[in-house]
C-alpha cells in the first residue's frame, strides 16, 4: 500500500528500529498519527534529549549522562575489580546483584568475524589503558556464554593476563546462549561467585 510521503518515511524510521518488523512499523505510526499531537511531540523529543545528553563514559563505556558515569565516579566502589561486559543493559543486570561493588567496562559489542566486527570496533583501547596503572586486581570477563562471547572473553583473557591482572570467566549457571540481561538476581549471583580463573 502507498502511503503519503511523511507517513511512509515514518513508517520506514520505525521499522528501522530492532524487533519492529513493518507491520508493528505502521501500527506505531498509526497510533502517533491518531493520537493527540503532543503524545508525538513527547516522544520526539525524549529521544532527542537522550541523544543529545547521553554519551560514553571516557572511563568505562556505559552510557551515561555525566562523564564519568555515576559508578565510576562512585568512590565507594573497588576499582580494583572490573566487570567487562558486552552492553551497557548488562551493566544495569549486573547491578541488580548487589554482592558486586566493583566498577565496569562496557565492551560495546563482541568479536564478530562474519559481521565484520573486529577488536578495533570495540572499546578494547580503554580497557588497556585502565589496566596500565597496576591499580586493577581482577577483571571478570562477563560477555554472553555463547560462541562469540566466549570467543571474545579467550581474546581478551590472553591480551590482559600478561599484563599481570587476573582473568576470571563468569560460571556457566547461566544457561548456555542466555543472555545476561535476562537473568535474574539469584543466578546472576551465582554466576558472579562461581567466576573462575582463566588459565
Ligand atoms: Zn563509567
Amino acid at each position: 500500500m502507498q502511503y503519503a510521503g511523511a507517513v511512509s518515511r515514518l513508517i520506514g524510521e520505525l521499522a528501522r528500529l530492532p524487533g519492529i518488523g513493518s507491520k508493528t512499523a505502521q501500527r506505531l505510526a498509526f497510533f502517533l498519527l491518531n493520537e493527540p499531537p503532543e503524545t508525538a511531540e513527547k516522544l520526539a523529543l525524549a529521544i532527542k534529549e537522550a541523544r543529545e545528553k547521553v554519551r560514553r563514559c571516557s572511563v568505562c563505556g556505559n552510557l551515561t549522562d555525566l562523564d564519568p558515569c555515576r559508578i565510576c565516579a562512585d568512590e565507594g566502589r573497588d576499582t580494583g575489580i572490573i566487570c567487562l561486559v558486552q552492553d551497557p543493559r548488562d551493566v544495569a543486570a549486573v547491578e541488580k546483584y548487589r554482592g558486586f561493588k566493583g566498577v565496569y567496562h562496557v565492551l560495546h559489542g563482541v568479536l564478530s568475524p562474519l559481521a565484520g566486527i573486529g577488536p578495533e570496533k570495540l572499546n578494547i583501547k580503554n580497557l588497556l589503558t585502565r589496566l596500565e596503572g597496576g591499580k586493577v586486581r581482577e577483571v571478570i570477563l562477563a560477555t554472553n556464554p555463547d560462541v562469540e562471547g566466549d570467543a571474545t572473553a579467550l581474546y581478551l583473557a590472553r591480551l590482559i593476563k600478561p599484563l599481570g591482572v587476573k582473568v576470571t570467566r563468569i560460571a556457566h549457571g547461566l544457561p548456555v546462549g542466555a543472555h545476561l540481561e535476562y537473568a535474574d538476581e539469584i543466578t546472576l549471583g551465582k554466576a558472579m561467585e562461581g567466576r573462575r580463573e582463566m588459565k
